[in-house]
């Protein structure tokens, strides 16, 4: 679940889900453990934690209860502070560190999350050690060490980086508040860029259609 703020949460619930089998292992022994937050400037999400008692299978995911225009968010990340600005990031969102070369996709396991900037930059440092562990030349690896070290610096004040969240369905946003709004750049996505942007997303068109169909 979100690594922080507790306070706007305005309802948990645990459920059983008896008729839907587990991805990994095939038995029903999945459990969801759900929270809908009330978050400030963005609105209702439901947080959703599944857990499978049979293999330990996890996956979180993040849905917003409320109709978004789709949008980018760009935000300069370059002091202490800027660690605990909140992200939402639905399995839609695409997520990029331009000066890092970093591009996340939304695959079909992509996880949705409600954190901070430091818990998606924790996430991609994870990412970053798996895929050097598989590094096959010292360049490789060495790159990777680069990018961790940026990572860190940015987050005590001696780097700058730029985190960049894209969501063709609106499910995903940077909120900073106060002053940290200032660093904040956002900018409605459409015309082809939307249109390709939701054709990258597994089962996007099908979201789509079902969002045209509710209103
Ligand atoms: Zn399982």
């Amino acid at each position: 679940m979100g690594e922080e703020d507790e306070d706007f949460v305005k309802e948990r619930f645990t459920m059983k889900l008896k008729d839907q089998p587990c991805p990994v292992c095939g038995s029903e022994s999945l459990v969801v453990y759900g929270r809908i937050d009330e978050i400030p400037h963005f609105g209702e999400v439901m947080e959703q934690f599944i857990y499978c008692e049979s293999c330990g299978y996890r996956h979180s995911d993040v849905m917003c209860l409320e109709d978004k225009p789709p949008r980018e968010y760009r935000y300069k990340v370059n002091a202490p502070e800027d660690k605990s600005v909140r992200v939402v990031r639905s399995p839609t969102g695409f997520i990029e560190i331009p000066e890092l070369g970093i591009e996340v996709t939304p695959g079909p396991a992509a996880e949705g999350f409600v954190s901070n900037v430091e818990g998606l930059l924790n996430r991609i440092r994870d990412n970053v050690i798996t895929a050097a562990g598989w590094a096959e030349t010292e360049e490789e690896r060495k790159r990777a060490e680069e990018i961790l070290e940026r990572i860190d610096k940015a987050l005590e004040g001696e780097d700058e980086i730029t985190v960049v969240i894209k969501d063709p369905f609106g499910h995903s946003a940077i909120l900073p508040e106060g002053e940290l709004e200032e660093k904040l750049e956002v900018r409605e996505l459409k015309g082809e860029e939307l249109k390709e942007l939701k054709s990258l997303v597994p089962g996007g068109v099908e979201l789509e259609e079902d969002r045209s169909g509710e209103s």
